[in-house]
């Protein structure tokens, strides 16, 4: 008998289910590697920036492929429904309990299998935090192409499962295009390891793309073969000050034909003056009391290259050409370091009842776009906050919206305003932090019945149980 058939009348596993469940965990992964309901940390209940959240049935930490796949094939005869959980990062609420499942943390299953530097490749375990990733690859000479603010915290497997995009997006692509092959282990405990190690692969089906980007709904990530770039040279950081949005994206199309140029960041003016005043131990570049600033990096992995110089010429020809109206080029790593806390926006966490979006739309519509969002949402609460920001050089802007007063159903409300202007412009409503639980009631302003069909039939196939990461996505 499925241990959920067990349930006490008021819907929750009783003891008896819990203790058994435990105890079926127990005998098939051993003691070491499942933490009792009671005894889990509120850590593994916690999204981030939330109070704890459900309490899990029990908490799996794996040391193997092997472990994973025993979990899930146990998971499938008990019907008992399973969160994947990486670093607990992810902004769409995705990798904990919503009530009844267990949590399978990958924490446990870390670490860096090979470099092969002649393919430029590393092979890594899902549970490797982002930044080991990132330092291996440095140390062995390489690049890795993803970064994001998260990097200390989040893990391979997330950022996959999430298929995160971060700041150097327009330089080497988001997640996705560093993937050349994948482990997962299906809902029925079946490992597909389709470890590919080579940039072209025609053979049939590209399987791993079904699980990158699909949250944890239609298998676990257990490994990964990432492409290594060439080693950059440390980068040039400069500000800009730009008339308008218009301004902004001339100057992304003067930019974008630098191939040094890694990121093109872009902050409104509401947005700039905000974190100017409120991060802490960090002087903006310039007074920005209108204007739009613009971020840029820069950096080179060719020899001799001078990242520095070529940002430097091309802000004066862009200065001379009417396009910059004033500019700041980092003379210090400090100085690049206060430009990038801006422009990652912490500061404005503080305001109250704060909701975040992360949306996308061509870089050229996203100045209508921002002057429709945020016109909807004054018509209705002319006191609003809204502030844009974002990478902008890939279509993909946040905003930060809060209310003095907010509850459920006046959240609500902000989400479909936001949301509805996104889908009156063909818009998406997630470019890159997934559409876990927050988005799930939204999906169908970005997607069409029919590939929300497809989706449901996909998840059928994979997962006919629904037991991997239910209430998530779909
Ligand atoms: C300060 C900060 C900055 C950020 N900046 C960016 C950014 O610039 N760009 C961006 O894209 N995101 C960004 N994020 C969001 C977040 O970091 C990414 O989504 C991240 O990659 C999630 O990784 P994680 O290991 O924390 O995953 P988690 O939060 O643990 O999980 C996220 C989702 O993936 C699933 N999952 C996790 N591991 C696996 C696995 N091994 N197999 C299958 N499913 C799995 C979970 O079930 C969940 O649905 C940021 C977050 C923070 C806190």
């Amino acid at each position: 008998m499925p241990i959920h058939d067990m349930a006490t009348a008021c819907g929750e596993p009783g003891h008896a289910a819990t203790d058994a469940l435990d105890a079926a965990l127990i005998a098939e992964l051993g003691a070491d590697i499942v933490t009792r309901s009671a005894d889990i940390e509120p850590h593994y209940f916690t999204a981030y920036n939330e109070a704890p959240g459900a309490r899990p049935r029990a908490l799996v930490r794996p040391r193997s492929v092997d472990d994973v796949s025993r979990t899930l094939a146990l998971c499938t005869k008990l019907q008992q429904p399973v969160v994947p959980q990486g670093g607990l990062t992810g902004l769409a609420r995705g990798a904990v309990a919503l009530g009844g499942e267990i949590v399978l943390s990958m924490e446990r299953f870390a670490g860096i299998e090979s470099i092969d530097a002649a393919a430029g490749t590393i092979t890594v375990r899902a549970g490797t935090p982002l930044q080991v990733v990132q330092e291996a690859a440095e140390a062995a000479g390489f690049t890795f192409g993803v970064d994001l603010g998260a990097r200390g915290s989040c893990q391979v497997g997330g950022a996959i499962a999430t298929n995160a995009g971060g700041t150097r997006a327009i330089r080497y692509g988001v997640m996705r295009e560093q993937v050349l092959g994948l482990e997962a282990v299906l809902a029925d405990g079946t490992v597909v390891s389709s470890m590919s190690r080579v940039l072209k692969n025609n053979t049939g089906y590209d399987l791993k793309q079904l699980f990158i980007g699909s949250e944890g709904t239609l298998g676990i990530i257990t490994r990964a073969v990432l492409r290594l770039r060439p080693k950059l040279a440390p980068p040039a950081t400069a500000m800009c000050r730009v008339a308008d949005y218009d301004a902004v994206v001339r100057l992304w199309d003067r930019m974008r034909a630098v191939p040094e140029v890694v990121s093109f960041e872009a902050m409104w003016p509401s947005f700039y003056q905000y974190v100017g005043r409120h991060t802490p131990d960090v002087t903006a570049p310039f007074a920005g009391e209108d204007g739009f600033a613009v971020l840029i990096e820069c950096a080179t992995s060719a020899p001799g290259g001078d990242a520095a110089q070529t940002l430097e010429t091309c802000l004066a020809d862009c200065f001379e050409a009417g396009l910059v109206d004033d500019a700041a080029l980092a003379t210090s790593e400090r100085q690049a370091r206060d430009m990038w806390l801006l422009r990652e926006g912490l500061a404005i966490d503080a305001l109250p009842n704060l909701i975040n979006f992360d949306v996308s739309l061509p870089t050229g519509e996203l100045g209508e776009f921002a002057q429709r969002c945020e016109a909807a949402l004054r018509a209705r609460w002319p006191d609003v906050v809204c502030l844009f920001f974002g990478h902008v050089g890939d279509g993909n802007i946040h905003i930060g919206a809060s209310l003095a007063e907010l509850d459920e159903a006046l959240a609500e409300e902000l989400d479909r305003t936001v949301y509805g202007v996104v889908q009156e412009m063909d818009g998406s409503i997630s470019a890159e932090h997934g559409i876990g639980v927050l988005k799930r009631p939204y999906l169908g302003c970005t997607r069409s019945d029919a590939e929300i069909g497809m989706m449901r039939r996909l998840k059928a196939a994979l997962d006919p149980q629904q037991l991997l990461n239910p209430g998530k996505v779909l």
